[in-house]
């Protein structure tokens, strides 16, 4: 599902869960977790120098079940947009989650499931949709006002069935998903809980709030000179390019259908706007407002997250903006109601307004400039912060 980009949470962000609550989950804690996964393949000499990497990677573990590796084709045109941004600061190349020798795809199915199906106490039942935790001692709290999951109602062709757990219940249905099962097993506020006739068994007023979601701002799309010396994916769209490519992949697996996209940019809002320091000092205010009005409902972790978050957009050395592309479609049985709490900050569209100026700023430096032929979206029609803004283009 995902674009095949290992990337590490960072050190700061860790450390921050630790602090919120949660022992154990600190970035020295976690790492070796995340080596454990890891099946690191180094990469050639020629990937090393045409994608400027570290000759070394010796943090990356080297026996796990998920192949990591850095995709050796190279468009030409990953290394010109990392020069003009000078400094390689922000900017650099993650390994991509494929197998380098049989050139396959690894998914968490591969890694882990595939190799362990014929084990007697694993069971995958895929299409089963889970509808709610059940409880231990008919649904009772312990001497302490304690649950304990006991399993979890599904449903599967239609029909409702009980799983008991032996040992224990790991909730791990995604951002969206985990907190609706908590919510359909009473865990949750009432408010939400009560008209939709759920009994409250425990009162949480944190579960299905507080999503924050990376906005995905389709910024700008250049063209490219016919005559420039750089292949990109689009040529795929041309169906004798495609045949080329696929018989080129059939027969050697190389060429562009083995192409991952791993050159990613965290840059702090300092490093992409002069007006860096203004805008924050607008917004601080705001959210210490937002922090302070906050009344005795609001959980406590939800404040102290604010806090922290708070703490990180002053620091030049946390990245704020990130551009992803995806355009994409996902279905799935059963949306949960959500708010995506978009733009709920009038900072996080300052942010994508000065992310976008950046991005374009790209086009007046070679050595894009002389391969760029014009920009495609939005266009020389959209130029002031208002326009940027505004509603005609349409941004998010
Ligand atoms: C288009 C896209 C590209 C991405 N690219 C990258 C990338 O390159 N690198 C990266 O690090 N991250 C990437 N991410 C983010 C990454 O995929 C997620 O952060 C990660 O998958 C979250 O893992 P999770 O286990 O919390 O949830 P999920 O991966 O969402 O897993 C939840 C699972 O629970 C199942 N489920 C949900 N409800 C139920 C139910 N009621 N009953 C039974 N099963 C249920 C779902 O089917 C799903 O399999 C990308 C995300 C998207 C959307």
């Amino acid at each position: 599902m995902n674009q095949m980009a290992w990337t590490r949470p960072g050190r700061i962000e860790l450390d921050a869960w630790e602090k919120l609550g949660n022992p154990g989950w600190s970035y020295k804690d976690v790492i070796p977790y995340i080596q454990k996964a890891e099946n690191f393949h180094p990469p050639s000499n020629e990937t090393i120098k045409a994608k400027v990497l570290a000759a070394e990677q010796p943090w990356f573990g080297k026996n796990g079940p998920i192949s990591l590796a850095f995709c050796e084709v190279s468009t030409g045109l990953d290394e010109t947009i990392r020069k003009p941004l000078g400094e390689y600061t922000g900017v650099w190349s993650c390994p991509s989650t494929f197998d380098p020798v049989k050139l396959e795809r690894i998914t968490a199915f591969k890694g882990y499931i595939q190799p362990n199906l014929d084990r007697k106490n694993l069971f995958v039942l895929p299409e089963a949709s889970v509808a709610k935790l059940i409880w231990k001692n008919n649904s009772k709290p312990n001497g302490n006002g304690e649950f304990t999951a006991g399993g979890v109602e599904f449903i599967f062709g239609g029909k409702t069935f009980v799983a008991h757990s032996a040992k224990e219940v790991l909730l791990t249905a995604g951002t969206l998903k985990s907190p609706q099962i908590l919510e359909l097993s009473g865990i949750g506020r009432p408010d939400v809980l009560n008209p939709l006739d759920i009994p409250v068994l425990i009162d949480l007023p944190g579960v299905g709030e507080n999503l924050q979601d990376h906005y995905c701002a389709s910024a700008v799309v250049f063209e490219l000179h016919p005559d420039a010396a750089y292949r990109t994916i689009d040529l795929l769209h041309d169906p004798v390019e495609y045949e080329k490519s696929e018989e080129l992949y059939k027969k050697k697996q190389q060429g562009l259908l083995s192409f991952t996209n791993s050159d990613v940019v965290f840059a702090s809002l300092q490093s992409v706007s002069q007006d860096a320091e203004k805008l924050i000092e607008l917004h601080v205010k705001d959210l210490t407002d937002r922090i302070a009005s906050m009344d005795e409902n609001t959980s406590k972790g939800l404040k102290e997250q604010l806090d922290l978050q708070l703490e990180r957009l002053k620091d030049p050395r946390l990245p704020t903006v990130e551009l992803i592309p995806a355009p994409q479609f996902m279905d799935f049985p059963n949306p949960p109601q959500l708010d995506a709490n978009a733009l709920e900050y009038p900072l996080e569209l300052d942010i994508l307004t000065e992310e976008f100026k950046f991005a374009r700023k790209l086009r007046d430096y070679e050595p894009l400039k002389s391969i760029i032929a014009k920009e495609i979206a939005p266009g020389d029609n959209v130029m002031t912060d208002e326009q940027i803004r505004g509603e005609d283009f349409d941004f998010l």
